[in-house]
């Protein structure tokens, strides 16, 4: 007969880790499955300047000290990619793996976010091929080289500022003419000498041979179009709910974000939601540690 834990924890990311952090401490019987690192999309940030007591740290070694943090109270993670969740007959969670189901009492669903595409012509096909969606993992391919950013919240902001340390020009394009990114960063961008901002801007389509060579864009107030040549285009245009798995196992909004009320409970018992796949989620570091933290005290009161 399969083991039942008391708790599954779906996700490694800053949520994830601290349900297991959380649940440690707790001494409840519990299993943390992740498909990939450790970490989630923090590990793509090359700086985070708004977790509590780290005035400046990387999201890479912030992800390092949440994992070691869990390890250090005895945590570990399972890495397994889910298939499916299901509830059995007897009101079990069921979490279906490419490697094997398991049961647990409670589930946590803590998933986290994929950057959305933009859905220009383009985009696709030259995607890895000057079409990037990680300013961390890909800018260092552009030194000395023009790109351009398409976006206007923190991630965009962010890549921006990024990018502009090594490539030798970066426009940010973005569709209105304020950004959605906290002051700060705007601050940081606009006295970077080597970036341009062009305001009511949207990307029309993405054009290169083998790679890409020139993206062609619409101001949007007045209609005219332009060819700008540049060699890297980086899309930070929000992100999507990696939810899918979860099917219509428990409620979620028009974004396909997991609908649940202030102790992140589901629609279905026993079934929380924590981080940004979270519909309402303000999708900041802490608020995802917060939000596990309200899901593991309400399971470990509910057994
Ligand atoms: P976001 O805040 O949702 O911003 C997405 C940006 O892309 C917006 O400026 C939006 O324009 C633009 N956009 C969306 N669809 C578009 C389209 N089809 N064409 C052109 N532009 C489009 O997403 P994010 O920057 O990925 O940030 C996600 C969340 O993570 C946010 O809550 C953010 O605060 C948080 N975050 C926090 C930090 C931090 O605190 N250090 C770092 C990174 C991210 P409009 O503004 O016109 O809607």
């Amino acid at each position: 007969m399969n083991k039942i834990y008391d708790v599954a924890i779906i996700g490694a990311g800053p949520a994830g880790m601290t349900a297991g952090i959380y649940a440690s401490r707790a001494q409840l019987d519990y299993i943390l499955l992740e498909k990939g690192f450790a970490g989630g999309q923090i590990i793509n940030t090359y700086e985070v300047e708004n977790y509590t007591g780290f005035s400046s740290i990387s999201g890479f070694d912030l992800a390092q000290k949440m994992q070691e943090h869990l390890q250090y109270l005895g945590g570990s993670i399972t890495m397994a990619e889910i298939k499916a969740i299901r509830l059995t007959e007897n009101g079990l969670k069921e979490v279906e793996t490419e490697s094997g189901s398991f049961l647990a009492k409670t589930l946590i669903i803590a998933t986290g976010a994929t950057a959305r595409k933009l859905g220009v012509p383009g985009e696709e096909q030259f995607s890895g091929r000057g079409v990037s969606y990680c300013a961390t993992c890909d800018g260092a391919f552009y030194k000395d080289k023009t790109t351009i950013v398409i976006g206007g919240g923190d991630v965009a902001v962010e890549d921006a500022i990024y990018l502009a340390r090594m490539c030798k020009k970066v426009y940010i394009a973005h569709r209105r003419d304020e950004f959605r990114a906290v002051k700060n960063l705007q601050t940081k961008l606009l006295a970077l000498p080597n970036v341009e901002v062009l305001w009511f801007t949207e990307a029309e389509e993405i054009k290169g041979n083998d790679f890409v060579n020139a993206i062609s864009l619409v101001q949007n107030q007045t209609g005219e179009k332009t060819e700008l040549a540049v060699d890297g285009v980086f899309i930070a245009v929000g992100s999507t709910p990696n939810t899918e798995f979860v099917g219509d196992l428990v409620e979620k909004d028009g974004q396909g974000s997991i609908i649940t009320n202030s102790k992140c409970q589901t629609s279905v018992d026993g079934i929380y939601a924590a981080g940004d796949l979270r519909s309402g989620s303000v999708r900041q570091i802490m608020a995802a540690c917060a939000d596990a933290v309200a899901a593991v005290m309400d399971i470990d009161k509910q057994l």
